[in-house]
């Protein structure tokens, strides 16, 4: 039936496809198909690749002072011999000319065949010689990528994207030891069918990326881009976390059939998307959507979210080579945003640096990060902006002028302290100023705090008193509540939503804010996992916001919902030993 390699799943569904192994490290080289009319000059890129590169080596052998050691030079012959091998040049133009990769696709490609060969070799000395082969392509790589190999830009780097109009193209699934959520976005509208990774758990945000795209993916399969090779015939079981390498002609069978209907039932639940949410018993319940780029806005309205509930502002400051976004870029993608979202309310969250999503820019700050012992419980979210007050300002004088265009929220990420509020509204306060200073148009827009460090859940009446609204982020709220870190698949397995520890914190939230007439949500991924829905029903939340691909099978629990009788056996679960078999019997609903 083909080696299985088993993980953690993220993003449901069945995916089948050839792989596409990527070493970490070459995630962000440009990834493209070429059209057939255009392959001779991919070659020619190749080929004025190798050249330079040879030149490159043979002027250092050249220049080699007279008192250099003689290995320098002979390790300059290897090269030179490495680059001129038919396993490199030869076998990399066959990824050219019969898959339409890149020149750069095509090389990394190649790279990962050969890199696996010299693994296997007996001999130590040759098995070193593998570090020799990646020097080679990397000089080859910066050659292409600096020059776009022939004086033309390079596309977008990581971006697979471009023509496929080449016949008998089979579907691709992407293999890499590990993705940054950076490098994950630049996937988001590529033609990968299917994700797996080596490493990673089910609520980083490598994996909320892979569910926002909708796709199935497996995380945390440890060995998988070992054992996997590439072009190898994978199935992805986004259900079960499974990967099946090369399977039987039955079980890729099984599994066509098992796409097919997961197809229809998306089908049939797109069909509800302008349903009203409404429970059984007549509650109105609000699903708004996650998002991550403006872009985005579009995918969520067709989806029939009601609004936007989390906007990832950080997302709009990664992948840019150290050139952050100003104001005007800022207010410009909030505001298209707002305008997407045809007069729903967006709520933008202000930048949630750090831990694994750290900020692409050289200097001080990134300096800081990456010496951080733990950047999980470091200089992140609201703590990063406060340490910002310049940046900070910008970005909440860029959220209020998009207010001027729809209804916009502000959120503020992580808040722990009551002086981090206090300042929070200061800078608040301080932009609204510089802005009426400056004659610069905006309208009223409400604060909300997220409840995601189990200090503001244990104080959240005080939290209420100076927000409007709160929005609970339960990943972060179950990580720092059980201290596991959600993006280490070593102790993903202890990552509990259902501990009591946490249902209470959760419970308490959302009453206290219901009391008061404030605002609450659940924007973390438990808002968008219908095995939860129920329950925060029975804890009074009216409002979930999700990815938009998870709106319609919450929309369908929420149809067959009855919150009184939900909230009837609610304190059962709560006290219950085993929270999650108790909801199961106590909660079940018709099929
Ligand atoms: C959360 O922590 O639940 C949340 C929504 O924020 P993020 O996943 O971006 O940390
Ligand atoms: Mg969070």
């Amino acid at each position: 039936m083909g080696i299985q390699v088993f993980g953690t799943p993220v993003s449901r569904g069945v995916a089948i496809g050839r792989a596409v192994l990527v070493a970490s490290s070459r995630v962000d080289v440009a990834h493209y198909f070429v059209p057939a009319d255009r392959l001779e000059h991919e070659i020619n890129r190749l080929r004025n690749a190798r050249d330079a590169v040879a030149a490159e080596l043979e002027a250092l052998q050249r220049d080699m002072p007279g008192d250099a050691p003689g290995e320098l030079s002979a390790l300059l012959d290897v090269h030179l011999m490495l680059l001129h091998d038919e396993t490199l040049s030869g076998a990399t133009k066959v990824w050219i000319l019969e898959r339409h990769y890149n020149a750069e696709w095509a090389l990394s490609a190649q790279l990962e065949v050969l890199a696996r060969q010299f693994d296997e070799m007996e001999d130590e000395y040759l098995r070193e010689r593998k570090a020799d082969v990646e020097q080679v392509v990397e000089r080859l790589l910066r050659f292409l990528s600096r020059k776009g190999g022939d004086g033309a830009a390079p596309p977008l780097a990581g971006a697979v994207t471009g023509a496929r109009d080449f016949a008998g193209e089979d579907p691709l699934v992407l293999v890499a030891n590990d993705v940054a959520p950076a490098d994950m976005m630049q996937f988001k509208r590529s033609v990968f069918t299917g994700f797996v990774t080596d490493v990673g758990g089910k609520n980083s945000h490598t994996a909320i990326v892979a569910r926002s795209m909708d796709i199935p993916a497996v995380v945390g399969a440890r060995e998988a881009s070992r054992l996997i090779r590439q072009d190898d015939w994978l199935v992805i079981d986004g259900d079960a976390g499974i990967v099946i390498v090369n399977p039987s002609p039955i079980v890729l069978e099984e599994y066509r059939f098992r796409q097919r209907q997961s197809e229809l039932e998306r089908a049939r639940l797109h069909r509800l998307r302008h349903t009203p949410a409404v429970t059984l018993d007549g509650q109105a319940v609000e699903l708004l959507a996650n998002i991550e780029l403006p872009g985005d806005a579009a995918g969520a309205v067709e989806a029939g979210a009601v609004g936007v509930g989390l906007f990832r502002s950080e997302f709009l400051f990664m992948n840019r080579n150290g050139d952050l976004p100003d104001e005007e870029e800022q207010f410009e993608a909030y505001r298209d945003a707002v305008v997407a979202m045809q007069g729903l309310p967006v709520t933008i969250r202000t930048v949630d640096i750090g831990a694994d999503k750290p900020l692409d820019r050289g200097g001080a700050q990134e300096s800081r990060h990456e010496h951080a012992l733990n950047p999980a419980l470091g200089l992140r979210a609201i703590r990063w902006s406060l340490s910002e007050p310049g940046m900070f300002r910008q970005q909440l004088r860029a959220i209020l002028r998009a207010s001027a265009f729809g209804k916009v929220r502000i959120l503020v990420p992580m808040v722990a302290h009551l002086n981090e509020i206090r300042l929070t509204l200061d800078a608040l306060a301080r932009a609204r100023q510089q802005l009426d200073d400056n004659g610069r148009p905006y309208g009223p827009v409400e604060v909300g705090a997220m409840i995601e460090i189990p200090a503001a859940a244990v104080m959240i009446e005080r939290f209420l008193a100076h927000f409007d609204f709160v929005s609970i982020g339960t990943n972060d709220l179950i990580q720092y509540t059980l201290a596991i870190d959600r993006a280490d698949e070593a102790v993903s397995h202890l990552y509990d939503p259902w501990h009591p520890a946490v249902l209470s914190l959760i419970a308490q939230t959302i009453a206290r804010a219901n009391a008061r007439g404030r605002g609450v949500s659940v924007c973390g991924e438990m808002a968008g996992d219908p095995a939860f829905t129920d329950l925060l029903l029975a804890m009074g939340l009216r409002s979930f916001s999700m990815h938009p691909a998870r709106i319609a099978s919450i929309k369908q629990r929420v149809l067959r919902a009855d919150t009184r009788r939900l909230e009837a056996a609610l304190d059962k679960v709560l006290g219950a030993e085993d929270p999650a078999a108790e909801a199961a019997r106590r909660f079940s609903q018709p099929s």
